[in-house]
């Protein structure tokens, strides 16, 4: 089975990966604009209408400022829980096709088992992804203050992994365009994990089948590639662990396509599937050996910068390196 990886962009101005297999194509988040959606698509030769789905961590800006077009206008189908699905169809003043899954639960689509998870996060009901194939896991672990026992056993069948490395921390605390109150929010528990959390994470996660760890949802102004990748090698080095490789991701550009199969073909699927959506059903495919995995380079025409100005004030402030303002603090912030 061929099971294809492209985080088209992530950062903390905006979060969107693709996963292909035989079967189905998905969006994890829908972080850029529309526009941009259909841009970072066509550089590895796809279309938002081939989608056969849109799974959504949660509704903060920088993860659903497309939903409006890929899932309104298109009506892609878009998978989210309850209190999520509200708040983006409240946001967007839309309403989308959604398949609404329980926190907690797995369905299928396709040939891909989708587990899902709580994760402390100041959303509605933020949720991590575990997708499951026959021959692979990828786990999708961004926007969480720390990482649970519980979090850590849903994603630990992982092969590949998406992690939020957010800020450093000196960084962070040495940042002059956010006050003090924001700071405390992004490094409390229900914010963003530090370079060195997601260490901790990695640390505690480190196994034969976890090959490959993305580091995502860096923030601009708080953090650098280098640093993230630095503390993270750290313990790989301390562990003698040499098999896992990192890749850096980009908030302009997408990253080159992990293939997780050894026997896939160079050359896109011509047709796209067609595939039922059931809802709420549930199963588990059982963890495969990862085959070797190889990188594809995407041909990118686009890097400028996603346009999503006209979303979510405070969260986009919080998390989108822009200095907030006043009126953009919620009346119940922590
Ligand atoms: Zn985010
Ligand atoms: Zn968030």
């Amino acid at each position: 089975m061929a099971v294809r990886l492209t985080i088209l962009g992530s950062g903390s101005r905006g979060n969107c990966a693709y996963l292909e297999t035989d079967q189905v194509r998905l969006l994890i988040d829908a972080g850029f604009s529309g526009k941009q959606i259909r841009q970072r698509l066509a550089t590895i030769g796809r279309t938002p209408e081939t989608l056969n789905g849109i799974l959504l961590t949660h509704e903060h800006s920088d993860h659903a400022t497309g939903l409006k077009v890929i899932a309104g206008k298109l009506g892609i189908p878009l998978y989210a829980n309850r209190l999520t699905l509200d708040a983006v169809s409240s946001q967007a003043k839309s309403t989308f096709q959604g398949k609404i899954f329980q926190t907690g639960c797995a369905f299928d689509i396709g040939d891909v088992t989708v587990e899902t998870f709580s994760i402390p996060h100041d959303a509605q009901d933020p949720v991590g992804f575990l997708l499951r194939t026959e021959s692979v896991s990828i786990g999708f672990l961004t926007d969480l203050g720390h990482a649970t026992a519980m979090v850590l056993d849903r994603v630990r069948p992982a092969n590949a992994l998406i992690l939020e490395t957010n800020y450093d921390t000196q960084l962070l605390q040495a940042d002059t365009k956010r006050p003090w109150s924001i700071k405390q929010r992004i490094m409390s528990r229900h914010g963003h994990l530090s370079n060195e959390a997601a260490a901790k994470v990695a640390e505690a996660l480190i196994s034969d089948h976890l090959s490959h760890i993305y580091m995502a949802h860096l923030s601009r102004d708080c953090n650098q590639p280098e640093l993230a990748e630095k503390t993270l090698n750290q313990v790989f080095l301390q562990a003698g662990v040499n098999h896992v490789r990192l890749h850096r991701t980009e908030q302009d550009a997408p990253c080159p396509t992990l293939c997780l199969d050894a026997s896939v073909q160079e050359n896109p699927m011509e047709a796209p599937p067609q595939i039922a959506h059931p809802q709420n059903e549930s199963g588990v495919v059982a963890a495969g050996a990862l085959a070797p995995a190889k990188t594809i380079n995407p041909q990118i025409s686009d890097s400028s910068q996603a346009s999503c100005d006209d979303h979510d004030a405070f969260f986009r402030r919080l998390m989108n390196d822009l200095p907030p303002t006043e009126e953009d603090e919620p009346a119940d912030a922590s």
